[in-house]
């Protein structure tokens, strides 16, 4: 496997659905370092033929492949796959094994969160964030 080049601000993504092709490009656009990790290589077509960063074939859950990527040089590192049970142990083998301070995983299930959140993981909740733009939406209605 190529092995990450060392970068001040390199950013690891894993999982290239929707969401993490837009945090990929989004920080790539604003020229920040970017790794993108999925298990299916057909997902990053997403990523477009203009994305700067780099990206790596394989399964995230998995330890050695984690620490042959060069990972541990990360300053974030994002989890976002369909998974919160993935995320949650990608999220711990970032943070426990490779020392990345910076470790936000995608929840589903928000009663989870706080959990994880004493474990030093950062938790971003769709279904939170949806509700809070729905009552703003309909406070500005009002
Ligand atoms: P989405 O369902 O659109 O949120 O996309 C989730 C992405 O995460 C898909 O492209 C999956 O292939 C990817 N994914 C799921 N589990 C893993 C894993 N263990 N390692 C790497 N990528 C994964």
């Amino acid at each position: 496997m190529e092995k990450i080049k060392q970068s001040k601000k390199l950013n690891m993504v894993v999982g290239c659905g929707n969401l993490g092709a837009n945090i990929a490009l989004t920080l790539s656009a604003q020229g920040e370092d970017v790794v993108v990790i999925d298990k299916n290589k057909q997902a990053f077509v997403k990523l477009g033929s203009d994305f700067g960063g780099m990206t790596l074939e394989g399964d995230a859950t998995d330890i050695a492949f984690i620490g042959a990527s060069g990972a541990e040089t990360a300053c974030a590192f994002i989890t976002v796959t369909n998974n919160d049970n993935t995320n949650i142990m990608i999220a711990q083998i970032a943070k426990e094994m490779f020392g990345i301070k910076k470790v936000i995983a995608r929840l589903y299930d928000s009663e989870r969160s706080s959990v994880y959140e004493e474990l030093g993981i950062e938790t971003v909740c769709p279904e939170l964030l949806s509700a809070i733009e729905i009552k703003k939406l309909l406070n500005r209605e009002a």
